[in-house]
This record gives C-alpha cells, sequence and structure tokens, in this order.
C-alpha cells in the first residue's frame, strides 16, 4: 500500500526535545515505507532546501501571522511546485485561528486551491468549535484539521462534527489516540476526508500506521486514508 503522510516534521524542536535530522529525512521515510511526505518547520527555507531532491517529499509553508504579513513569502513559497499548502500552529504560535490576521493567508491559499493544515486539539487557540469559525467564514477554502481533536474525546467527536458540517474539511490522524475514531470519521464524513498522518518524530510513524490499519477500515477506505485522499488533495492526483 502506498503510503501518504499528511503531516512531518524535520528539523530540530529545542523546546520539546524532539528533532529529525535534515539530512536523515529520506532515510526516516523509506524506514517508515512513507512514499509521500507533507513537511515543515518554522523555518521554511531550511524545510525548502531538504525536500528539494527528495521526490516524495513536499512542504507546507509554515505560516506565523504575527511574525508580519505572510503574504509576500507565502507567494514566494507556493511558486515553488514543492509547497503545496500551509502549516497554520494557533496554540504554538498564539492566535486565534479566525483573527484577521489569518484572512489574508487563507484568501491566497482559495487562489492557489491549496490546504491549510491547522494544528486542532488544545485550549485556548486550537479548539475544532474555534477553527469553524474561520471555516464559516471561508466556505471555498480546505481545511485539514490536524490531529482531528488530538487526545480529548470531547474535542475528537467535536472535530468530526465540524466535519460533518462542512464539506471543505479534512480530518488528520495524527497523535490522535483512538482507532474507533477514524472509523466512525470514515463512516461520517467519508474516506477521501480522513487523511493518515503521523506528526513524526513527534509521534513513530509505525505506531500511527497501526493506529489506522486496526480501524477495522474496508481495504478501498484504508488505502484512501493512508494516501489515496492526501495524494487528491494536496497534489491533485486522482490516480
Ligand atoms: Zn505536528
Amino acid at each position: 500500500m502506498k503510503i501518504t503522510d499528511a503531516h512531518m516534521h524535520v528539523g530540530d524542536f529545542p523546546t520539546f526535545g524532539v528533532s529529525l535530522d535534515e539530512d536523515g529525512l529520506a532515510e526516516y521515510m523509506a524506514k517508515n515505507d512513507i512514499e509521500t511526505a507533507m513537511v515543515f518547520h518554522q523555518d521554511n527555507a531550511m524545510v525548502q532546501r531538504v525536500i528539494q531532491d527528495i521526490p516524495g517529499a513536499y512542504g507546507l509553508y509554515w505560516a506565523n501571522p504575527k511574525m508580519g504579513d505572510p503574504v509576500p513569502e507565502l507567494r514566494d513559497y507556493l511558486a515553488d511546485p514543492k509547497f503545496r499548502g500551509v502549516k497554520l500552529h494557533p496554540l504554538m504560535d498564539g492566535f486565534h485561528p479566525d483573527d484577521p490576521m489569518v484572512w489574508p493567508i487563507i484568501e491566497v491559499l482559495i487562489e492557489h486551491d491549496l490546504p491549510a493544515l491547522i494544528h486542532c486539539g488544545h485550549p485556548i487557540f486550537s479548539l475544532p468549535w474555534s477553527i469553524e469559525e474561520l471555516i464559516e467564514r471561508y466556505e471555498e477554502a480546505k481545511i485539514i484539521l490536524g490531529h482531528m481533536g488530538h487526545g480529548n474525546v470531547i474535542y475528537i467527536d467535536a472535530s468530526i462534527k465540524v466535519a460533518e458540517r462542512h464539506p471543505n474539511v479534512w480530518l488528520e490522524t495524527s497523535g490522535m489516540p483512538m482507532s474507533v475514531k477514524i472509523l466512525e470519521a470514515v463512516n461520517k464524513v467519508g474516506s477521501n476526508r480522513v487523511l493518515y498522518g503521523s506528526d513524526g518524530p513527534w509521534h513513530e510513524p509505525k505506531v500511527e500506521q497501526l493506529k489506522v490499519q486496526l480501524a477495522g477500515l474496508d481495504e478501498s477506505a484504508l488505502e484512501d486514508v493512508m494516501g489515496r485522499s492526501a495524494q487528491r488533495l494536496f497534489l491533485g492526483n486522482n490516480s
């Protein structure tokens, strides 16, 4: 089965004691059977350098609107076909997902028909209901709830409900511990809107893959979640 990982990091996160060596990405992907990976870090230039020579590696531009208007730089990065969307981390970077600072970022993504992956699952800034305010503002945007609520079943259920209410929402599985909720998400919103992600190297990709594989999906839905849905969403690849 061809695996596309919708949520991967590269580089150092020293505050958290987590890192993946910049030169080790290709090996890490191969070791974990990841054919295609969406990769990000606050240092977008480093990501661009790292993914350039790895055929299956793509970048999401890490946009932090609190560091100034990211739109000019975002446009430059999206001119590189290796960059396939944006990562927003309202929790870490400290902004409300529907802050007016975020709107221009989403408008650029709509122009390019590319998604935003938004960290989802912690108070105060990354709860599903807060992200839903942005989703309601931009029904033509493609929004991925990263971690689909993460480790809290209230937030997980709310994330699935947000995706049920809005057809422009995708759910990404990393860090969300309940296989049964992956099956529920597929049953409620369809396998084309559920994406396997590992959050590697924060989490072990093999563990994250097993979690999806044990969810009880039929073969076709499993192939969607493990790769085909992300291929369509990020790369426009409908095969
Ligand atoms: Zn992550």
